[in-house]
């Protein structure tokens, strides 16, 4: 999936130069997610660069459940990464993985440690240990328990793990240096209590191995080469080191850092999106407008735009914020190529032509790509009442026909691959609003130029008013109108765009959409790119999302 003439980022250089020189016989990397939330374009981020290494080096990419934390994982959320993964297009190799599948390893391995004398059972409470902790430029004090005899140590760790502490009486800490100017060195926890069901384990553990002392083990116990982390890991790394150099694993990993993404108008916190679903702020987690794969994808954004900005925004060590009219602009641009056409009035205006007869009827030949003729093509009926959009049409005259390429009163306008009409009257409510034209076709006009004399001012979309369907179309703006809005201290629910979501009722979609199914987009001429929806359509009421607008503002 990668371009072979692109420039290698940084850890595919480190990765091509571990192959060359047989540092490493096989390209191994996983993603490790905590099943705690859906996955968002940050994730996806992670996603397409671990598995990207793995279809550029033709090594393996493992799909791993970081589930050390049962308290706030699901099954639901399991199930909607494994869905996210395959939908962006990547395989992961074997079965799917779960941090959990090696408990029985880790205790073992603990055990190892205290035998040692390298860990030890520490019952301080939270608060105490914070304090004894000290900070980056004071060094900690030891616990007081920090002396204990292996014997003892064994017998509490053994202790811990029969369920006889309530939680929080104690944990099991690696013993390493309390006085490190590195303060993930300072005797970091590796065993919590918690007497909580598990998703995969159920009832089985009452206690749980902290990330740190489970990800390198997690990643040495599945052969894994390099093990790709974002930057806020990187104080870890002495610590992943430090349990590989004391445990019998049967591999080393090595771990790298590059930057997480940032986009602005944009969350990217699990917990911070969770709260948006819990507070009803959006209907669910895959919400169109929320930045998580699944709302993409419902949105009517296509795996390959999501792949192709990852590519775009590369791989670095050190982190800025993206902006997010670059990931519209990947997303438009795929659609572009890709997405079928087709038409659809979002705010109907009816037009009656005056010079056919009633039961007029005739196949307009649309393509369903202008530049694709290999997609081939569709069939619009032309009758006697259409409907365009009442965007289109004006009766104000002496607008210039470069500001106003559309239908004006008493002028002519091409309906996009059908005829050439001229609007010669409007039709009024009580109310003086205008609810119909009254037009004439230039007959001879299909496909052909008007006649001498016969200007049309532009091409505007339409469809038959008698044979089009009705449907919903639900337009998009960005969820926050503040460019950061999490930043500093900012409550992120005070910039919620009050606007994000519009609802037209009553559009009118020609036939070809009937068939549309959820997951792809059709580009609706001179609109934007739309896609049914997943969940509100039923049918007989489609509902469309507008997956991005036609118009490119980032690249100007
Ligand atoms: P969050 O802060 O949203 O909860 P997380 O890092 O805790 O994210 P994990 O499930 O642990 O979420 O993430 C799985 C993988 O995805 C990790 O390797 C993590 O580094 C990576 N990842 C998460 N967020 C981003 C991001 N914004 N950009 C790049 N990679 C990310
Ligand atoms: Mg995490």
């Amino acid at each position: 999936m990668s371009e072979n003439s692109k420039p290698l980022n940084f850890i595919e250089q480190i990765v091509h130069k571990d192959l060359d020189t047989k540092a490493v016989e096989q390209l191994i990397t996983r993603f490790p997610p905590e099943p705690n939330g859906y996955l968002h374009i940050g994730h996806a981020k992670a996603i397409c660069l671990n598995f990207g290494l793995a279809n550029t080096f033709k090594g393996q990419c493992n799909l791993r459940f970081d589930d050390t934390n049962p308290g706030k994982e699901e099954q639901e959320y399991v199930d909607a990464i494994k869905e996210d993964v395959s939908w962006l297009g990547y395989e992961w190799a074997g079965e799917v993985k779960y941090a959990s599948d090696y408990f029985d390893t880790f205790y073992a391995w603990a055990q190892h440690l205290v035998r040692e004398g390298k860990a030890y059972v520490c019952d301080l409470s939270a608060e105490e240990s914070s304090a004894y902790r000290g900070w980056a430029t004071k060094p900690g004090k030891p616990s007081p328990y920090r002396e204990r005899s292996i014997d003892e140590n064994l017998d509490l760790l053994e202790k811990m793990k029969q369920g006889e502490f309530d939680e929080g009486h104690c944990v099991l800490r690696a013993k390493i240096d309390m006085s490190s100017p590195n303060m993930q060195m300072r005797d970091p926890i590796m065993y919590r209590i918690r007497k909580q069901t598990h998703h995969q384990t159920g009832d089985k553990w009452c206690i749980y191995p902290s990330y740190d002392f489970a990800h390198g083990q997690e990643d040495a116990l599945e052969g894994v080469s390099h093990s790709v982390c974002t930057l806020e890991f990187a104080d870890h790394r002495p610590l992943y080191e430090w349990f590989l150099e004391n445990l019998p694993v049967p591999n080393t990993p090595r771990q790298y850092e590059f930057a997480r993404l940032e986009l602005n108008y944009t969350i990217t916190s699990k917990r911070k999106l969770k709260q948006l679903v819990d507070d009803g702020h959006v209907d669910a987690w895959d919400d169109p407008r929320m930045p998580t794969v699944s709302g993409m994808r419902r949105r009517g954004y296509s795996p390959a735009s999501i792949r192709n900005f990852c590519e775009l925004i590369g791989v670095t060590k050190s982190g800025s914020s993206i902006d997010v009219g670059m990931l519209e602009y990947a997303v438009r641009d795929d659609l572009n190529d890709n997405a079928p056409r087709a038409m659809c009035v979002l705010k109907p205006l009816k037009v009656s032509l005056t010079n056919v007869p009633l039961d007029m009827n005739e196949t307009m030949i649309q393509a369903i790509h202008p530049n694709r003729p290999e997609l081939g093509e569709r069939e619009m009926r032309f009758t006697q009442s259409l409907y365009i959009d009442q965007a289109d049409f004006t009766e104000e005259q002496g607008l210039s026909r470069k500001k106003f390429k559309r239908l004006v009163l008493g002028e002519w306008v091409r309906l996009r691959g059908g005829y050439i009409i001229k609007a010669d009257e409007c039709v009024k409510n009580e109310a003086g609003e205008l609810i119909e034209i009254l037009a004439s076709i230039v007959p001879g006009t299909v496909g052909e130029n008007p006649p001498e004399g016969i200007r049309p001012r532009g091409v505007i979309h339409w469809v038959s008013a008698t044979d089009s369907f009705d449907c919903e179309v639900r337009l998009y703006d960005r969820l926050f109108n503040d460019e950061s809005p999490d930043a500093g201290d900012k409550n992120y629910i005070d910039y919620l765009n009050p606007e994000s979501l519009t609802v037209l009722k009553g559009c009118k979609a020609e036939r070809s959409l009937e068939s549309a199914l959820p997951g792809v987009s059709y580009q609706f001429e001179r609109e934007g790119y739309f896609c049914l929806d997943s969940k509100h359509s039923t049918d007989t009421h489609p509902v469309f999302n507008r997956a991005i607008g036609l118009k490119d503002n980032w690249k100007k």
